[in-house]
């Protein structure tokens, strides 16, 4: 079976996703970049209960195999293939409906510069995707337009994509957005927070690209 450690690494930062609090069940997806295009997890199946031999590998095509027939990939397999084909920069895909982030998507609200972390994603904001049927080509299609330019977007009524130049990078820009939407929604209980300037959020993400991203810098 090629590919064993990727598989394993794919295990891992799935079952993180559930034992951080981020995700429940089965509703997220993780997949990572491999020569022949994707790796991802499989569609229905917990995270605990997967093996090596479960993962799926897609070409960039959409073609999919297992070892382990049949499996079958995620149903959200559309818009991993597609970010993979269409952004070079990206090596790993995180997709959650964790709780704080999606409620701010069922509000089809982005996320403007109430604070400066949110330049980890790669701009001034972290925008919301309209929505669109899960799993479908137009669904990918918006979450493309999202993430022009960023690294992570809401989906409208559903989740988060958060992209990284690896899994650890892609888990980390999940767990953020979640933190970034939980302080939003709190700041909003109490009233409407000043936006930084696009010049200040500018230098911020200049910083950031500067220092590889590692979040305890800051
Ligand atoms: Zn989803």
């Amino acid at each position: 079976m090629k590919h064993l450690e990727r598989r394993q690494q794919l295990i891992a930062t799935a079952i993180e996703l559930n034992t951080s609090g981020i995700n429940q069940g089965t509703s997220g997806n993780v997949s990572v970049r491999v020569d022949e295009g994707l790796l991802i997890t499989p569609s229905g199946m917990t995270y605990p209960s997967l093996t090596p031999e479960d993962i799926v590998l897609m070409d960039l095509e959409g073609q999919a195999s297992s070892p382990r027939s049949p499996r079958f990939p995620s149903s959200e397999w559309r818009f991993h293939v597609d970010i993979y084909q269409q952004r070079n920069d990206v090596q790993a895909i995180v997709h959650t409906h964790s709780v704080y982030a999606t409620a701010l998507a069922c509000l089809e609200k982005s996320i403007p510069a109430f604070h400066y972390m949110v330049a980890m994603a790669g701009g001034k904001d972290i925008r919301c995707a309209p929505y669109a049927t899960y799993g479908t080509q137009t669904l990918s299609d918006l979450a493309l337009v999202a993430l022009k330019d960023r690294k992570a977007c809401l989906l409208a009524h559903h989740g988060v994509i958060a992209t990284g130049s690896d899994l650890s990078r892609a888990f980390a820009l999940a767990s953020e957005v979640e933190t970034l939407s939980q302080q939003y929604i709190a700041a909003l209980s109490v009233g409407e927070p000043t936006i930084l300037s696009d010049k200040e959020m500018e230098i911020v993400v200049d910083k950031f690209s500067n220092y590889g991203l590692n979040v305890s810098q800051y």
